[in-house]
C-alpha cells in the first residue's frame, strides 16, 4: 500500500491548480452573475494537455491513469466544479461511452476532436419523466427503411445548447423495457434537432446546459451507437468515470473552501481575537479538514481500483455519495465562518456553497448511491 503521490502527479496537480488560478478564476464572478459559460476554457484546457487526461492517446487524450485524472480534476475544481465540468465533461460520459461501444470509424471521427477541444459532445439521457430511472426514457427512435425516426426531449443536459454533437439514448420499442434502448449521435444542424439554454439557475451558474427538442429527425442506420439492447451497459462505463470525476470535483471545492476559511479565520479578529483562537471555530476547521481528507482517500481509492480494472460498483458510490455530500457540509461551514462576507460573491466560498447541491444530484443522487451500496451489501435490489 502507498499513499505517496508521484512527482508525475505532483507535477499535473500543480500545473492544473496554476490554469485553475489563472484562467478559471478570473471570469468566474462576472459569468456567474450572467449564468454565463464561456467555451473558450474548454480550447485553453485542452492546450494545457488538461481536457481529457483519461483518454487514450490515439484518441487525443493523454492516456493517464485514474488516479492521476482525480488529481487534476480536483485541482480544477478548487477553482470552479461547474465550470470545469462543462469544459470538460464531453471526454467523461459521452465520450467514455463512445470509446467503449462505438465504432473505429466513429471513434476517428469525433474522439480526437472532442478531446483536443476543437467540438463540444454533450451526453444526453435525462428526459422530463426520465431521470434517475431510465427505463422511463420516451425519446422514440422509429426505424423508417435506411433511417430512424427521432422524437422526443432531453433535459438539464450539460452543454446543451452549444454542443456540436450529441450523443443519445431513444427507445426503439417501448414494450421491450431496457431492453429496447439504443445509443444514437447526431450532429448539431440536422433538421428536427433544435436546443434551448437552461435560465434561472440557482446553482451551478458558471456551468451549461440546455434543452434539446427531436423532432421527426432523421438519422441514417450509420449513426446508431453500439447494438440495440445495451445502450445502458455501454453507458455505465462513461457513468462510473463521471462519478469519479464529480467525487474528485467535490474533494476540490471542498479543499477550497477549507483553505479560505483557514484564511479568514486567521485575518477575522472578534472578540479581542482572531476568530481562528475560538475553540468552536477550529472544531468546525478540524471537522472540515478530516471529511475531506476521507473523501479525498475514497476518490483516489475509487480510481486506483478502477485503473486496475477491480470490480468497484459500492467504492465508486462510497465515494461520489460520501464527497459530494461533504462538499455541501464543507462549503455551509465554510460560509458561516465568513459570516456576511460569505453570503456574497467576493469570496469563493459562496459560488461553492451554491454549486455544492448540484454535485450531491449530478452523477446519481445521494439516494440512488445509498441504493446501490445498500444492493451491493445485501445482495438484494431496493429499486429494480
Ligand atoms: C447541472 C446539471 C447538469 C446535468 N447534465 C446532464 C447531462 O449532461 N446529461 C444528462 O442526461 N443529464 C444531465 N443532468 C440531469 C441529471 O443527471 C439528473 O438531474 C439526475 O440524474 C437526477 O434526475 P432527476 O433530476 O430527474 O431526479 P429524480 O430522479 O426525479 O429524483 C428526485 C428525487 O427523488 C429521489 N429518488 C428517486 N428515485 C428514488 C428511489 N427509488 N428511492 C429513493 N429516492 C429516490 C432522488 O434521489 C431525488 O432526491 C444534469 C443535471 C444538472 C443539474
Amino acid at each position: 500500500m502507498d499513499f505517496e503521490i508521484t512527482e508525475e502527479q505532483r507535477m499535473f496537480r500543480d500545473m492544473a491548480h496554476k490554469f485553475a488560478e489563472q484562467e478559471i478564476l478570473p471570469p468566474l464572478k462576472e459569468n456567474e452573475r450572467q449564468e454565463k459559460f464561456d467555451p473558450a476554457i474548454i480550447k485553453k484546457m485542452a492546450a494545457q494537455g488538461l481536457l481529457a487526461p483519461h483518454m487514450p492517446q490515439e484518441y487525443g487524450g493523454l492516456g493517464l491513469d485514474y488516479v492521476t485524472s482525480s488529481i487534476i480534476w480536483e485541482s480544477l475544481c478548487s477553482a470552479s466544479l461547474a465550470v470545469t465540468q462543462a469544459a470538460v465533461s464531453g471526454s467523461i460520459q459521452p465520450g467514455t461511452n463512445l470509446l467503449d461501444a462505438g465504432s473505429e470509424a466513429q471513434k476517428k471521427k469525433y474522439l480526437p476532436p472532442v478531446n483536443k477541444g476543437e467540438i463540444i459532445l454533450a451526453g444526453a439521457v435525462v428526459e422530463p419523466n426520465a431521470g434517475s430511472d431510465s427505463s422511463m426514457i420516451e425519446t422514440s427512435a422509429v426505424r423508417s427503411g435506411n433511417h430512424w425516426i427521432i422524437n422526443g426531449t432531453k433535459i438539464f443536459i450539460t452543454n446543451g445548447e452549444i454542443a456540436d454533437v450529441v450523443l443519445f439514448i431513444a427507445q426503439t420499442d417501448k414494450s421491450l423495457g431496457l431492453k429496447g434502448l439504443a445509443t444514437f449521435i447526431v450532429d448539431k444542424g440536422t433538421p428536427g434537432f433544435s436546443s434551448t439554454v437552461q435560465k434561472g439557475k440557482i446553482s451551478w451558474r458558471g456551468g451549461s446546459e440546455g434543452t434539446l427538442r427531436f423532432t421527426d429527425m432523421e438519422l441514417p442506420l450509420e449513426n446508431q451507437i453500439g447494438e440495440t439492447g445495451k445502450a445502458l451497459r455501454n453507458a455505465l462505463h462513461g457513468i462510473d468515470t463521471a462519478r469519479l470525476f464529480l467525487a474528485a470535483g467535490a474533494v476540490g471545492l471542498s479543499q477550497s473552501c477549507l483553505e479560505s476559511s483557514i484564511k479568514y479565520a486567521k485575518e477575522r479578529v472578534q472578540f479581542g481575537k482572531s476568530i481562528g483562537g475560538h475553540q468552536l471555530i477550529q472544531e468546525i476547521i478540524a471537522d472540515m479538514a478530516t471529511k475531506i481528507e476521507a473523501s479525498r482517500w475514497l476518490t483516489y481509492r475509487a480510481a486506483y481500483l478502477k485503473s486496475k480494472g477491480i470490480r468497484h460498483i459500492k467504492e465508486m458510490s462510497y465515494a461520489k455519495y460520501f464527497a459530494a455530500e461533504t462538499a455541501l457540509w464543507v462549503s455551509s461551514q465554510a460560509v458561516k465562518i465568513h459570516g456576511s462576507f460569505g453570503t456574497i460573491d467576493d469570496f469563493p466560498v459562496g459560488h461553492h456553497y451554491q454549486d455544492a447541491i448540484t454535485a450531491t444530484i449530478l452523477g446519481g443522487t445521494a439516494q440512488m448511491h445509498q441504493l446501490t451500496i445498500g444492493q451491493q451489501l445485501l445482495e438484494m435490489a431496493a429499486f429494480r
